[in-house]
């Protein structure tokens, strides 16, 4: 069973006690989604991150001069990505995010995936209100329709495309831009269905 709060702790502890190996794992480069992401914005906009990892997106948004605010809720994850990007990462869980109105982008990738799901669109209320309005906000998730662990023991909500989109309408006055179904990797090497979701607040 998960826990329902908006942490599922034993996905916390796999990305603890794996910390080494899992930011050395997976693909050196950026996200595929990135670069589009980043084209919505001006030069030097503020952008928070969640859910960092070992720091392959922090990496490309500060090296093209984005003020970024990379995150991670997990401490030894944190440390692994400041060593990448030779930079602080704040040790925040998605539960703990209090801005009010501060980033012009907010970029989860591959990270609100371990949000329980009856917790989720209370953590998109809060992703909405550290948005600036017309600020906007990317996140993927993993497909499937049916919540569960993977081999690790990690939490996924396993989300379909519409039940994407009814978490953020339930969260808060989102516009959303965009939904899209794709193939994708994870961790375990396989390829499975993925949503992306783009969206933003509205003026
Ligand atoms: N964004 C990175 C990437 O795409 O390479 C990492 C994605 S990894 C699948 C998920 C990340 O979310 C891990 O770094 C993990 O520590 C973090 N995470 C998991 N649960 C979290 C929570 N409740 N609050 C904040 N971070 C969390």
């Amino acid at each position: 069973m998960p826990d329902h709060t908006a942490r599922d702790q034993a996905t916390l502890g796999f990305y603890a006690n794996e910390a080494p190996v899992y930011a050395a794992s997976g693909p050196g480069g950026a996200s595929r989604h990135l670069d589009s992401f980043l084209q919505l914005f001006a030069p030097g906009a503020r952008i928070l991150e969640l859910g960092c990892g070992g720091g392959r997106d922090s990496e490309e948004m500060l090296a093209r001069g984005f003020q970024l605010d990379a995150t991670d809720g997990v401490p030894e994850i944190a440390r692994k990505a400041e060593e990448r990007i030779g930079r602080p990462v704040r040790v925040m869980r998605f539960d703990e995010l209090d801005g009010v109105d501060e980033y012009d982008g907010v970029w989860a990738h591959a990270s609100l995936v371990h949000v329980p799901r009856p917790a989720l669109p209370g953590v998109l209320a809060l992703v909405f209100r550290a948005l600036r309005a017309g600020g906007v906000h990317f996140a993927n998730f993993k497909g499937g329709g049916c919540e569960g662990r993977d081999a690790f023991g990690r939490y996924f909500n396993y989300l379909t495309a519409d039940e994407v989109s009814a978490a953020y309408r339930r969260s808060a006055e989102w516009d959303i831009q965009s939904v899209t179904e794709y193939l994708g990797g994870g961790y375990d090497g396989g390829q499975g269905p993925w949503v992306g979701i783009t969206a933003r607040k509205p003026v």
